[in-house]
């Protein structure tokens, strides 16, 4: 049993906050992140404007998503590729399977995908006999450490360097010093092999173009050019939001996706993937398959998480998220970490898997401030939050606490009651001008924390006051 699924979301938290390196690891990179964005976005005036104009092409793809999807699918099979459309996750890996079983796969090298991940594709393959490669460096680490990405697009985020030297001496049989240029020249000895060796490349999409059946792969390592062109097999996965009208809004995107990111003007390398190799091309695979997944995508349309489907999966929602920032991705203990990783949940396991998820949020606003389609994840939060406690999803204590706060809300004269009788009520609590410790149902506010009391007088008395003073 995975540790996930073994623990509750507050017991991952609890351990990931006492956790020394992961505090060290996740402090280092997200810094570097938030602060590169912010720059680079400073430097960019027009940028605010390609969000905005970024944000109205999601919402026109959304609206005939259908016509999309079929002028994409026209596209690719004009140039000789096949598309395939999984309903389900289980429908996606029996795709994928059948195409390997078809083609006598052995070794699959792949590029990072978080659709991959989301149907836990590497075990399907695994199970079925298949070896599996990863080859963007996070994802190589994470494979030999046996562990599952802790961000989108830096899955190795929770480790130091030091640690990543631990795991290539223990998995490579080879002693490395903790310095980022050797780890990846051993990385990239290792991988070179397979790369020549394998019979199929799996990918993920960041997008694909509808007119031009083009599908785009942005990457910074140049392992997505390798696994897309050297085996004689190309599996392209991806959700079917992920597609886009034309080249012109492939450029928007372009221009916001990396500043996002990792606060680049543009990832090293754009891959653009148009079919199988064609009679006068040098390279490329002699087969290309396109899998579009719903897996409870589409359902979302007409859903409260619609917009979660405009997500580019850029990770800057995480570097900002003052939660994300303390526990890191395992702590979610699903696929999607980080404030849109809430609601990816939500989309992909219903309600009930985010009932404590949903609560990790502060609603401070940073992830809406820097999303580059600019996603109102906090509305969308509370309206989950909404849901678990009409649905009953939600535990008691907090539903009858919260329609107790919600009556008391309604009625100015008892909430000008509640002022006197909370005064009242915290006497025996209050020491030396501090909550210490709460009882019952309160005892958690408290585990951690000193709480102010209830001041002596409210802001309206203090107004009444200051009215008769003058
Ligand atoms: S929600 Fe916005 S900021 Fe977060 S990963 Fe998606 S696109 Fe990036």
């Amino acid at each position: 049993m995975s540790e996930s699924a073994s623990t509750s979301f507050p017991q991952r938290a609890a351990r990931a906050i006492k956790d020394e390196f992961l505090q060290q690891a996740l402090a280092i990179a997200t810094t570097r992140f938030v602060n590169s964005r912010n720059e680079v976005f400073q430097a960019f005036p027009q940028g605010e404007a390609l969000r905005d104009r970024a944000r109205q092409i999601k919402e026109a793809v959304l609206q005939r998503l259908d016509h999309y999807l079929e002028q994409l699918t026209d596209n690719v099979e004009r140039l000789g590729g096949h598309v395939h459309f999984a309903t389900t996750a289980e429908e996606a890996r029996g795709i994928i399977l059948s195409i390997a079983r078809e083609n006598r796969v052995e070794l699959v090298v792949k590029g990072k995908s978080m659709a991959a991940e989301e149907i836990d594709l590497n075990e399907a393959l695994e199970h079925a006999g298949i070896r599996v490669a990863e080859t963007d460096l996070g994802e190589y680490i994470i494979q030999l450490a046996h562990e599952k990405p802790s961000h989108i697009i830096a899955p190795a985020i929770h480790k130091t360097k030091a640690q990543i030297a631990d795991v290539f001496a223990k998995e490579l049989r080879h002693q490395v010093a903790a310095d980022p240029e050797v780890i990846t020249r051993l990385a990239r000895g290792a991988l070179r092999d397979k790369f020549l060796q394998a019979d199929m490349g799996i990918s993920g999409a960041n997008f694909a173009v509808a007119s031009t059946g083009t599908v785009v792969l942005v990457t910074n390592e140049g392992n997505g050019r390798m696994v897309t062109s050297l085996p004689r097999v190309h599996v392209a996965l991806m959700g079917v939001e992920k597609v886009i009208p034309s080249m012109t809004d492939l450029v928007v995107f372009l221009q916001i996706l990396a500043r996002s990111a990792t606060g680049q003007k543009l990832s090293a390398y754009t891959t653009l993937v148009r079919g199988p190799r064609q009679a006068a091309e040098l390279d490329g695979p002699q087969e290309f398959h396109l899998v579009l997944m719903d897996n409870g995508r589409v359902k979302q349309l007409a859903g409260p998480l619609r917009e979660a489907l405009y997500c580019l999966r850029c990770g800057a929602c995480l570097n900002v998220c003052p939660v994300y920032r303390q526990i890191g991705g395992h702590a979610y203990g699903d696929t999607y970490p980080g404030p849109i990783g809430i609601l990816m949940t939500a989309m992909l396991r219903g309600n009930g898997a985010v009932k404590d998820l949903a609560h990790a949020s502060s609603l401070c606003g940073a992830c809406a401030e820097v999303c580059p389609v600019r996603i109102d994840i906090p509305r969308m939060l509370i309206e989950l939050r909404e849901h678990l406690d009409r649905e009953k999803i939600a535990p008691w204590p907090e539903r009858v606490i919260f329609k107790t706060y919600a009556r008391l809300l309604g009625r100015p004269a008892l909430y000008r009651l509640a002022g006197p009788v909370s005064r009242l009520m915290q006497r025996p609590f209050v020491r030396q001008g501090r909550i210490r410790s709460l009882p019952l149902l309160f005892r958690k506010w408290t585990a951690t924390r000193d709480l102010p009391p209830v001041a002596p007088r409210t802001f309206r008395e203090r107004w009444g006051e200051l009215e008769r003073e003058r």
